[in-house]
């Protein structure tokens, strides 16, 4: 399944512009991410929708740096305004996309909230979703 423009459910990009995507597929919601990889790459938590690889058409993708946060990770950002799009997972069939660079209205909502035993000092998480130490048994 490739995303064209007119068979996408979801669109977003950059601050800039220069990198945008498509979505073909709806998420089922936002996921919110309190590690301290996240909270470094995004200035916060990292909140985040999982879509099938097959399922997203990047444009721009030329404007998209790759970092590699971890032995089995790399996070994308965008080289001119900086933007924090994406998490990929080596060998993982799902790319996350970071929820705040989506096109609104989303028509989603916040499903919970996974990592908290590394979430930041400085707010509480309060909104009574369901929290999980680390990772979630199921993806989202
Ligand atoms: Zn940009
Ligand atoms: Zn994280």
């Amino acid at each position: 399944m490739s995303a064209t423009d007119g068979t996408a459910v979801l669109t977003g990009g950059c601050l800039c512009g220069a990198v945008r995507y498509a979505i073909a597929e709806r998420p089922l919601g936002v996921v919110n991410c309190h590690c301290s990889q996240c909270r470094r790459f995004h200035g916060h938590v990292g909140a985040y929708v999982s879509i099938p690889r097959g399922t997203v058409r990047i444009t721009g993708e030329k404007s998209v740096s790759w970092y590699r946060s971890s032995a089995t990770a790399r996070r994308g950002f965008c080289r001119t305004c900086g933007s924090s799009l994406f998490w990929s997972g080596e060998g993982q069939p799902l790319l996350d996309v970071a929820a705040g660079t989506l096109d609104e209205p989303t028509g989603l909502t916040t499903l919970r909230h996974i990592f908290v035993a590394s979430k930041g000092d400085y707010y509480a998480i309060a909104d009574g979703l369901e929290c999980f130490e680390a990772s979630a048994p199921e993806p989202p």
